[in-house]
This record gives structure tokens, sequence and C-alpha cells, in this order.
């Protein structure tokens, strides 16, 4: 593949038994350019048969790489890394213009999925076990983390490569073969994904794409040959993804929606804060789990200063094309994202909030149909106002004041949602005591968007994350495995009587 002749295909299909196939429905969906606001391809929506061929498929190529060397395995994510490597700009051009996000922001995102590889090269590392000598006369025992055989993946459109590749390259490296369920809003780029891991090497069938909406969950989730589900998209469905997993009997993670709070305090650096808070609350506009969406400043003097300099600041921003190399933003996801966004700017409008910067009625040269929203602020927002309350997953930051640091912390501790959170301030103790009073998965100090790094372990709290294990990192291994533990005995020659006791090491 090369970035000059790649064009997408008419119709998405799926990835089976390594090539991409039609399916055996006929039911599609348009896949747009949301910066031209129109139709650039369509994708197959998967029928509960196609999930029975998949996991079949999936089901017979386990069995031997289950049993490949973790080594052997590793050595496929170590190609698998170089290609992605190579295809970098093509991943992100390809993801940047069924999302809408700017090329440099697509690059990134392929880049943060990348590192999850690396740390899934480290498998045989990652796979050791433990071993304990002697726990009886003549008897050892030892543990060991094993496949869980077929899993399989549900994401979200707003990072089409990075959040597959939080799952995968550990689910594979353990020894799992692995069904990629992907967004139908950006699905091109889950089949390139495909084709880079075969070029690597690794074997047809452990790996596969199926394109689908609520019909292809649905089978999956009750599908008895999948052993469990990895799900990142919005609370309501990741709710529903772990209630209905379960009681399938499958292990599942699933990782919901979010509301991140910065905590502003007197002592922050009003300038450095500034520029973190812009990026994070207006990069890749808005459509980011961990966007920082509300501010907490603390005190009438630090809100006043602050909106002073995010509003100059966010005046300046660009909006303009995905490809558009001077732009700070592109369009969202939809039409129906647009609208959506709109109308929370409408109903914060109608509480009571006071619009500071309004970014309805943007329009872009040359993409006027584009569904483009500029970054929009609001100041005096109130904790029971629709805008404070919900997920709105646009460029909309709201600034609540608080009189102080207490205030602010039982705010973001009582919030429905707790995926990320950040403090700004100059101070060793309130950054201390921050750490130990929040109640948020991830956190940062002086940083605005605290993901963790591959080797560390991504989730969030509360109606963040369903389920016991957060992402990736040593999380993702436990996750990706089951436990066996065994109690090995070689008998010295003398014979040994039967015990009718319970088994006791003596
Ligand atoms: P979404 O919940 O609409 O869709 C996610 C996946 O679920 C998609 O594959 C979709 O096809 C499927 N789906 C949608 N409706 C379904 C239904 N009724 N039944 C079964 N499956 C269904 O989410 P989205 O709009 O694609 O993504 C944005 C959301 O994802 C935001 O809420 C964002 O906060 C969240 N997100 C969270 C994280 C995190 O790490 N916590 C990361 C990225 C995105």
């Amino acid at each position: 593949m090369s970035i000059e002749n790649y064009v997408g295909p008419a119709v998405v299909g799926h990835y089976m038994g390594g090539q991409v196939v039609a399916g055996r429905g006929t039911r599609r969906v348009p896949v747009y350019n949301p910066t031209m606001g129109r139709v650039v391809r369509e994708v197959a929506l998967a029928e509960r048969a196609d999930i029975d061929d998949v996991v079949a498929l999936a089901a017979a190529a386990q069995k031997k790489w289950g049993r490949t060397p973790a080594l052997t395995r590793a050595r496929v994510m170590f190609r698998f890394k170089e290609l992605v490597v190579q295809h970098t700009k093509l991943l992100a051009r390809v993801l940047s213009e069924e999302h809408g996000k700017t090329l440099a922001d697509a690059e990134g995102e392929v880049t943060r999925g990348m590192e999850v590889v690396e740390f899934a090269c480290g498998a045989p590392q990652l796979l050791k076990g433990e071993f304990s000598e002697s726990v009886g006369t003549g008897v050892d025992s030892f543990s060991l983390r094993q496949p869980l055989g077929v899993v399989a993946g549900i994401t979200p459109f707003n990072f089409p490569a990075m959040v597959p590749m939080w799952m995968f390259p550990v689910a594979l490296v353990c020894g799992n073969a692995f069904i990629l369920k992907p967004s139908e809003r950006d699905p091109s780029v889950s089949l390139l994904i495909a084709d880079l891991l075969k070029q690597a090497g690794l074997p047809d069938g452990v790996f596969s794409v199926v394109q689908g909406d609520k019909l292809a969950v649905d089978a999956i989730l009750e599908h008895p040959g999948i052993a469990a589900v990895s799900f990142v998209g919005s609370t309501p469905i990741a709710r529903y993804i772990q209630q209905q997993g379960v009681l399938h009997g499958k292990r599942v993670q699933a990782l919901g929606g979010a509301k991140n709070h910065a905590i502003v305090m007197p002592d922050a650096d009003l300038d450095a804060t500034t520029e973190a808070v812009v990026g994070a609350a207006y990069g890749s506009a808005g459509e980011r789990c961990m966007a920082i969406s509300v501010v907490l400043a603390v005190g009438d003097a630090t809100a006043d200063a602050l909106v002073e300099r995010l509003n100059r600041r966010i005046t300046s921003l660009k909006v303009g094309a995905s490809d558009d190399a001077a732009a700070d933003m592109g369009p969202l996801v939809t039409s129906i994202a647009k609208d959506r966004v709109t109308g929370y700017i409408e109903s914060g409008v109608a509480e009571g909030a006071t619009l500071v910067t309004d970014g309805r009625g943007v329009s872009v040269a040359g993409a006027e149909q584009g569904y483009f929203v500029g970054p929009t602020l609001f100041d005096k927002v109130l904790p029971q106002m629709r805008i404070y309350r919900e997920e709105i997953f646009g460029p909309v930051l709201s600034v609540v004041r608080v009189p102080d640091y207490a205030a602010a912390v039982a705010l973001v501790n009582s919030h429905e949602f707790a995926n990320g959170t950040a403090v700004f301030t100059r101070s060793g103790a309130i950054a201390h005591a921050f750490v130990r009073d929040i109640d948020v998965g991830m956190v940062g100090i002086n940083v605005p968007i605290p993901v963790p790094m591959a080797f560390h372990s991504f989730g969030g709290w509360r109606s963040s994350l369903f389920g016991d294990h957060h992402m990736h990192g040593p999380e993702g291994v436990r996750f990706y495995t089951r436990l066996k533990t065994v109690t090995q005995r070689w008998p010295e020659p003398e014979a040994v009587r039967a015990d009718f006791t319970m088994p006791t090491m003596k």
C-alpha cells in the first residue's frame, strides 16, 4: 500500500479468514466526510450469521495461535509496529477523512495506539508466571496465565485506530483471537489495520473485523464462542454491554463517557494553564473522552482572569478542514452531533449561563456543508444545569466558579462521570492532597489530559467504567488471560498411600 494510490472502497466490508468479504446481508449505512458534509462511501452491516461465521474462523485459528510461543507472537507485533510506523500518514489520512479530526491529531492518535503495540512486544516477560518450590515435601506449585480463546472489541468513532489498538495488541500476544467491531461512522481504517497485521505475519483468522450496528453487537454479546468483550463508547451503551455480556457469561470491560474537570487554583500559572486548557478542551473538537469540559475556577479573581485569557486565546483558534494543516480543530463527526452540540449551547443560554464565546454559525470557506461548531465558552455555569451534568462531546467548555479547593473536590467527586481530572497549582501540598482526595480514575497535576502511557492502564471510575479491569498495561494482560495454578508431585520411588483427609502440605 502506498499513500499515493490508496483509495477507499465504495462499500467497506468485513475482514474474515484473512480477506475482505461482503458478508451475508445487504444492509448498509452511509459513511460521511464531515468536512464536506457529504457521503463518501457505505459500510456493510453484519447479520447474525456473519458473527457465527467469524467466530468459527477465529476459534479454529486460535487453537494453534494460543499454543504458539509468546516470543513468536511478540515478533509478529514487532513487525506490525514497523508497518504502522511506515504507514502512519496513510492511516491518519484515512481516519481523518471519515472522523474529521486534523491530520496532525490523527497522526498523534496512531502514535499513541502504536505505543500499546510496543508494550505488547514484551509478551514473554508479561506472561511470566510464578513458581513456588517445595510447597510440601516433593511438591512444587506454579501459576500461569493462559489465553481466554476468542475475544471481541467494540469501539467508538472518536479514536478509530487508537482505541482498537488499546485492545487487540495485548489480546493477540496473550494468545487470543480478536474480533473487532468498529464504529460504523469511521470504519475504513480497521481494514488497513487488518491488512498490516497480515503483512506482519499474523495467521489468517486470528484477527477479524465485523462492521455493524446493534444487531452485530447483540450477536457478539450472546455468542457462546466469545469469552470476553472489551467496549469503549458512551455510558448508556457501556452499561448495557456490561450487563448483557455478564448475563451471557462473558468477562467484560466497558469504558463509558466522561465529564473531565480541571480545578484551577489561585496560585496557578494562568498563562500556562490557559494554553493547557484550550488544547485539552478544543483539540479534536472536544470529541475526546479525556477532553476537559469543565473548569472549576477557585475564587472570582481566578475566574475573571482565566475567562478573559481563555476568551482571547479561543478567538485566535482556526476551525478548518481536516486536511488544512493550519487548522486547530476540524468538524464534528456527523450533522446529528452538530445539532446535539448546538442544542446544548442553546440549553446553556436558556438556563442562564453566561455565553462568553459562541461557536455556533461557524462557516469554513470551501466546506460550507461541513459539520463545524467553533470553540464555545460558558462562564458562571451552575451544577444543576444540563451543560454541567451531561456529556456534550463537542467544543464547549463550562467555567464553574467555586469558593475554595474543598468545594471543587466535592463537585468532582459527586459527578456521575469520573474518567479524568486535573489540578493546576504551584502548591505541592494541594497536589498531594488532590491525589489523595479525588475519586477519579486518571489524575493530572498541571497535566491537562492525563492519558496513561501504554505500560500503565487506562480507565475511569463510576459511570466511566463498568467491569473490573482497566485497559492495556498490566490490567490488559490480566483481562485477556486467565490464571491456572498447578500443584505437582513427582513421587519418590516409595509407594504413596491414599489419604482421605483434606489435602494439606505436610
Ligand atoms: P457509542 O456508544 O454511540 O458507540 C460505541 C460503539 O457501540 C459503536 O461501535 C456502536 O456501533 C455501538 N453501539 C451504538 N449504539 C448501540 C446500541 N444501542 N447497542 C449496541 N451497540 C451500540 O459511542 P460513540 O458515539 O461512538 O463514541 C463517543 C462516546 O465514547 C463518548 O461518550 C465518549 O466519552 C466515549 N468514549 C469513552 C472513552 C473512555 O475511555 N472512557 C474513550 C473514547 C470514547
